[in-house]
C-alpha cells in the first residue's frame, strides 16, 4: 500500500481537480502518512508569452496561506510537505529562482516538460526519431541538475524517443549517472502508468537499475482519486523488482540535501 507521495497538483495548475482538502481526505482515508504538494510552479517569460499549465504567479501566495494551514489542521493525522514542480528553462531558471526564494516551497521536483524554454522547444511527449532532440533533453536536465535545487527527478523517461536504441540507452544512461552523481532520485510516475502512457520507459529503468540510482514512486495526482493509486503503485513495484531498483518512500526526497528552505 502506498503511505507516501510528494508529487500533487491543485487547480491552480489549470489542469487539476477539487480542493486540497479532498486530496487530504482521501489521503487520510487510504491510510497514507505523507502527502507533499507540487504544483507547476509560475515562470517568468519575456514577452507576452503565456504558459497555460502552472499556477500565476500572483496565486504563490494563496496556495502556500491555503497549504499551510491545511498542514497544521491535519498534523498528528499526515504529514503535509509544500513544494514545487517546475522545468529547468536555461533561459529563465535565474529569474524562477528570485521568482520562488521568498517563499516557504521545501522542495523542487523537476519535470522537464518542454526542450529548450517551453516557447521555443518542442514538448518532451511529442514522439521523435532526433538524436539531437534527446541529447538536448539530457543536457538540459542534467544542466538542471547541476544547479543542486532539484531534490527529484520526475518522469524522468517522459522523453517520447522512438529512434536509434542504441542512442536511447546511452543518453540515458548519461542522466542517470548525472541524478546519481548529484544524490537526485528518480521517480517512477504513476500517472504514467494509470493513463496508460509511453512511460515508465522498460528500458529507461533497467538502465536505471544498472546505474545504481535512488528511485521513489509519485502519484502525480491531478484530482483527488489519484492520491492513493494503489492499483499503479501495484504495477510499479512490480517494475522496481525487476530491474532491482533501490526504491525509498517518497520523502526520502527531502533528505538529499536539495531543500529549498
Ligand atoms: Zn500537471
Ligand atoms: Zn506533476
Amino acid at each position: 500500500m502506498l503511505t507516501e507521495s510528494m508529487h500533487t497538483h491543485t487547480y491552480r495548475c489549470n489542469h487539476a481537480d477539487g480542493t486540497e482538502v479532498e486530496y487530504i481526505e482521501n489521503a487520510v482515508r487510504a491510510g497514507m502518512q505523507v502527502l507533499g504538494f507540487s504544483d507547476h510552479a509560475p515562470y517568468v517569460f519575456e514577452g507576452d508569452y503565456y504558459s497555460g499549465f502552472r499556477m500565476k504567479r500572483e496565486q504563490v501566495q494563496d496556495y502556500f496561506d491555503t497549504l499551510g494551514a491545511l498542514r497544521d489542521e491535519y498534523a498528528g493525522r499526515i504529514d503535509i510537505h509544500i513544494g514545487f514542480e517546475a522545468e529547468y528553462y536555461p533561459k529563465h531558471f535565474g529569474e524562477f529562482e528570485k521568482l520562488i526564494r521568498p517563499y516557504p516551497a521545501e522542495y523542487l521536483i523537476m519535470g522537464q516538460h518542454f526542450i529548450k524554454n517551453e516557447y521555443d522547444g518542442a514538448p518532451s511527449t511529442r514522439e521523435t526519431q532526433d538524436e539531437d532532440t534527446l541529447k538536448l533533453f539530457v543536457d538540459q536536465c542534467s544542466e538542471g541538475l547541476a544547479t543542486g535545487l532539484f531534490a527529484c527527478v520526475a518522469h524522468p523517461d517522459v522523453i517520447h524517443f522512438t529512434g536509434n536504441p542504441d542512442a536511447y540507452r546511452r543518453e540515458m544512461r548519461r542522466l542517470c549517472e548525472n541524478a546519481k552523481k548529484q544524490g537526485v532520485p528518480l521517480e517512477i510516475n504513476l500517472l504514467g502508468i494509470r493513463t496508460h502512457r509511453f512511460y515508465p520507459n522498460e528500458e529507461f529503468w533497467r538502465i536505471a537499475g544498472e546505474t545504481g540510482n535512488d528511485v521513489v514512486v509519485g502519484c502525480d495526482a491531478h484530482a483527488a482519486a489519484d492520491v492513493c493509486d494503489d492499483t499503479s503503485y501495484a504495477i510499479a513495484l512490480e517494475l522496481a523488482d525487476r530491474y532491482a531498483l533501490r526504491l525509498h518512500d517518497a520523502s526520502f526526497i527531502l533528505k538529499g540535501g536539495h531543500t529549498l528552505l
